[in-house]
């Protein structure tokens, strides 16, 4: 069977390169005479799949040394309670702009460990902008302050961050690692799911500035300290190892394509091919402010519910899959992370042309 073009917000669609290459070291990886799967985490082999996925990440986002990388379990929602856990030490509170469903999930994970502070929120436009910030409003002794970098199901993104001056800066990045660049050294913590734009569920990402590993209370369980996978180098316990040798794949396929700023430009192509597409069509509509718009979640929608299900529909049938929209904006969502090549984009904006054309001939 034909691949299809998969716009899943995730897990989501995954290079084909990367693919075939797992599917060519499935049954054997190199001269092991097995699977990565079947491997012992500390093998010679393993650990050498491991640090070299660290070391790609480390180049792509030009980690200083001055930050640990970690491999961890439980996706991005056991860090909205890791961090609190570890980070959430001294005043016991912490800033948080809701700018959608996972910002809220922080908030309320947090508020099990101490003060969540909300300083501001777009949830009275369906979160479809980012908020303007007033410095005024941040607690003076936060232990952090959290932001969700792109909100995956609104579609929006900061596209400046806020000045928060010593604080700590803690961001969910799920959606938009290695998308676009960013200075690490603005942040105290970044994390991210890898079923988005890295690989497959199962592994998230944490990078962590040192200074702010091991303040946790001494009650911690072992499997939530940062300190304890810090010291084990993520093989405190056994790592989700298949996901992480998937993800290492992705790495260097990004590596071999010139790496995040490549990626960007790209990303920016592609989601600009789209979103002109939308400013002129008198049908579809974008529904994000244009200043905070996403690079990787695009949410649209028809004039009517019945054309949403009609489009979706007929997209599907056509080989565009996974575009209907979160159940609470409805419509479309195209989710166009660095898998997707330019041919997709163009290819689902000409079927969009076509059927903007027909419905006007009616
Ligand atoms: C998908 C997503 C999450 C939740 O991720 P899980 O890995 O399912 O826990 C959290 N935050 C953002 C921004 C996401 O896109």
């Amino acid at each position: 069977m034909e691949r299809v073009y998969n716009f899943s917000a995730g897990p989501s669609m995954l290079p084909l390169e990367v693919l075939q290459r797992a599917q060519s070291e499935l049954v054997s990886y190199g001269t092991s005479g097995m699977s990565v799967m079947e491997m012992s985490h500390r093998s010679k082999d393993y650990e050498a799949i491991i640090q070299t996925a660290e070391a790609d990440l480390r180049t792509l986002m030009a980690i200083p040394d001055s930050y640990t990388v970690l491999f961890l379990q439980g996706g991005a929602s056991l860090q909205f309670d890791m961090i609190p856990m570890n980070l959430m030490t001294g005043s016991k509170k912490a800033d948080f702009v809701v700018t959608g469903q996972w910002a809220k999930r922080a908030v309320e994970e947090a508020l099990k460990f101490g003060t969540a502070n909300v300083v501001a929120s777009s949830a009275d436009k369906v979160f479809n902008y980012i908020p303007d910030l007033d410095s005024k409003t941040f607690s003076k002794d936060a232990d952090y302050f959290h932001i969700t970098l792109n909100n995956t199901i609104y579609g929006t993104r900061f596209t400046k961050l806020p000045e928060v001056g010593n604080i700590p800066l803690v961001a969910d990045m799920s959606s938009s690692i290695l998308a676009e660049q960013v200075d690490i050294t603005k942040f105290g913590l970044l994390y991210a799911g890898a079923q988005k734009n890295l690989g497959p569920a199962g592994v998230t990402v944490v990078i962590i500035r040192n200074d702010l590993i091991g303040h946790e209370p001494e009650n911690t369980p072992s499997m939530l300290s940062y300190a304890i996978h810090a010291k084990d180098k993520s093989m405190f316990n056994t790592p989700p190892t298949y996901a992480i040798y998937v993800m290492g794949l992705v790495f260097k396929w990004m590596l071999e394509r010139g790496g995040v700023a490549v990626m960007q430009k790209i990303n920016e192509k592609k989601a600009a091919i789209l979103y002109n597409y939308l400013d002129n069509s008198k049908l579809f509509r974008g529904t994000v402010a244009k200043k905070d718009r996403s690079l990787m979640n695009i949410p649209f929608v028809l004039p009517t519910e019945e054309l949403n299900e009609k489009f979706i529909k007929l997209a599907k049938q056509a080989g565009f899959v996974n575009l209907k929209g979160h159940r609470t904006v409805g419509g479309m969502r195209a989710s166009i992370y660095n898998a997707m090549p330019v041919e997709g984009v163009h290819a689902l904006v000409d079927f969009m042309d076509k059927f903007e054309g027909r419905e006007f001939e009616k």
